[in-house]
C-alpha cells in the first residue's frame, strides 16, 4: 500500500502534490492500494478546512484514493505502542524540565544530543507522576547499531547510530511527534513503499529505528524526491497553478517530467506514464521551477484536448469555441491567458474608440445582413457596402470580431464565430 500524507498546515505545493502523484502512480503500477492519510496531530499549526481543500485538489488531479483518514484518530494506538515500548524497556519517561533540556543542550552544543539523564528512569511509574501532576515525555532509546535502508533515488543509506539521539515519541500532553505517529501509521497501515522529499531522509532513519523496536520487521521501500527550487515563493503552490490557469494534466506532465530525462516523450497524461515511469530514473540532484516549461506543456496539453472539453473552459458547450482558442495558442499558454482573449470577443463593444465611427457602420451592416457563409464573401460585401478601405476598413472590423487590434487571421475566425456574429458585432 502506498500512501500520500500531507500536513493541513497550508497551501498545498508543488513538492506536495509531485508526491501524491508519484505515490498514486507507483501504486497503479504494483496493483496496490492508495490511501490518504492527513496528518493532523500538530493541533497548533492546523489550519481549519485545509483537509477539504487537499482532498479537492487531489479529485481535480483524478488520484483516487481506497482510505481517508485522519492520523489523530490513531491517537490511543500511538499511545498503547509507545507505552510498549516504555514497558519493553525501549523507550523510557524523561521528567526534564524545560530549562533542563537547555542545558543539555548547552553542554552538548555540537549535536543537541540528550544528556542522557532520564536513561535509567525505567523505575517512574507512570500513575504516580501523572497524580502528582509531574509533566514527562517519553523518549525512545538511541539506536545501537548502524542503520541501513534502501532508497529507490538516493541508493543505500547509512546512518550511524551516535548520530541518532534518544529522541522523543510522545509529548507532555500525551501527543506522539511527526516520527513516531507517522512510522507507527506507515506499519499499522502496511505502507511497503513511501515517497516524500529529500528533507525527510533524517527523519526516515529515525521512523525506521521505531519501527525496529516495534518489531516491524516488513521491508519499506523509499525514494526521496529532491528539492524543487522555485524563484517566486508565491509561485509554488497549487492554488496559484489553478489561478494562472494551467491544466491538471498539464501539472501532472510537467511534476513527472523534473529531473527525469529518461521520458521516452516529453507529452503524456498519467495514464500513459503509468505504462513506463520508473522512479528509478529521477535524478538525485535538485530541480528548479521553470514555468517557461510549464507554460509549454500546458499549450501542447490544450492542443491535445478535444475541441468542446476546451470550450468548456470558457463557458461554451461547442467544439468552434475550443477551435477558437486553438487558435490564439500562438500567443497564450495558459486558460487565463486564452480567456483573456476570447472574452473580449464575446463582450459589448467599445465604439468609443479611435475606431468607433467605422465600427458604427460595420455593426449597422452586420445586423441588417443575411448570414454570410465565407470570410472573403462577408470581407467584399462590408467592403463595398461600407466603403471603407485599408486600415480604415480591417482595423474596425477586426475590434468588431474580436475586441482586440491584433490577433490570429480574421478568415480563420470568422467561420468559428459566424452563429455568433450579431451578438459579437454590438
Ligand atoms: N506530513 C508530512 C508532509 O506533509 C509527511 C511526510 C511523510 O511522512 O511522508 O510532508
Ligand atoms: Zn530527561
Amino acid at each position: 500500500m502506498l500512501r500520500f500524507a500531507p500536513s493541513p498546515t497550508g497551501d498545498m505545493h508543488i513538492e506536495d502534490l509531485r508526491i501524491a502523484i508519484v505515490s498514486y502512480l507507483i501504486a497503479q503500477q504494483r496493483n496496490e492500494s492508495f490511501t490518504i492519510r492527513i496528518e493532523d496531530t500538530d493541533k497548533a499549526r492546523v489550519i481549519e478546512g485545509k483537509d477539504s481543500e487537499i482532498m479537492q485538489i487531489l479529485e481535480k488531479f483524478a488520484l483516487k484514493h481506497e482510505n481517508v483518514f485522519h492520523q489523530s484518530e490513531h491517537l490511543h494506538m500511538h499511545q498503547t505502542l509507545a507505552i510498549r515500548l516504555l514497558e519493553e524497556g525501549k523507550a523510557f519517561i524523561c521528567t526534564c524540565t524545560d530549562e533542563e533540556q537547555q542545558e543539555d543542550d548547552q553542554i552538548d552544543k555540537k549535536n543537541h544530543l540528550y544528556s542522557g539523564k532520564c536513561f535509567d528512569n525505567d523505575k517512574e511509574d507512570l500513575s504516580t507522576l501523572k497524580e502528582r501532576g509531574i509533566p514527562f515525555v517519553i523518549r525512545i532509546r538511541k539506536p545501537q547499531d548502524e542503520i541501513i535502508y534502501h532508497d529507490l533515488i538516493q541508493g543505500d543509506i547509512h546512518t550511524m547510530p551516535d548520530t541518532i539521539d534518544s529522541f522523543i515519541i510522545l509529548g507532555a500532553d500525551g501527543t506522539p511527534n511527526y516520527n513516531f505517529a507517522s512510522a507507527c501509521d506507515d506499519m499499522l497501515s502496511g505502507i511497503n513503499c513511501i515517497v516524500r522529499k529529500e528533507e525527510y531522509l533524517c527523519n526516515t532513519v529515525k521512523q525506521k529505528h521505531i519501527q525496529m523496536l516495534l518489531g516491524y520487521e516488513s521491508d519499506i521501500d523509499y525514494a526521496h524526491l529532491p528539492v524543487i527550487l522555485t524563484i517566486e515563493s508565491k509561485h509554488d503552490t497549487i492554488k496559484w497553478m489553478f489561478e494562472e490557469g494551467f491544466l491538471p494534466d498539464a501539472i501532472i506532465n510537467y511534476l513527472l517530467l523534473l529531473g527525469n530525462d529518461k521520458l521516452p516523450k516529453q507529452i503524456f497524461t498519467l495514464p500513459e506514464a503509468i505504462e513506463w515511469f520508473d522512479i528509478e530514473n529521477i535524478s538525485k540532484s535538485a530541480v528548479t521551477f521553470d514555468s517557461d516549461t510549464l507554460r509549454f506543456i500546458n499549450r501542447k496539453h490544450v492542443e491535445l484536448m478535444d475541441d468542446k472539453s476546451v470550450s468548456k473552459l470558457f463557458g461554451f458547450a461547442d467544439a468552434d469555441i475550443g477551435k477558437l482558442a486553438k487558435l490564439y495558442l500562438e500567443e497564450a499558454s495558459t486558460i487565463k491567458e486564452l480567456k483573456s482573449k476570447i472574452d473580449p470577443i464575446f463582450a459589448p463593444k467599445d465604439f468609443e474608440c479611435r475606431w468607433g465611427e467605422q465600427m458604427k457602420i460595420l455593426e449597422t451592416l452586420i445586423l441588417n445582413a443575411d448570414m454570410i457563409e465565407h470570410f472573403d464573401t462577408f470581407k467584399t460585401f462590408m467592403m463595398n457596402e461600407s466603403g471603407l478601405k485599408g486600415e480604415n476598413f480591417l482595423k474596425p472590423l477586426r475590434i468588431l470580431l474580436t475586441g482586440a487590434e491584433q490577433g490570429p487571421d480574421l478568415c480563420d475566425i470568422y467561420p468559428l464565430i459566424k452563429p455568433y456574429l450579431l451578438e459579437i458585432a454590438s
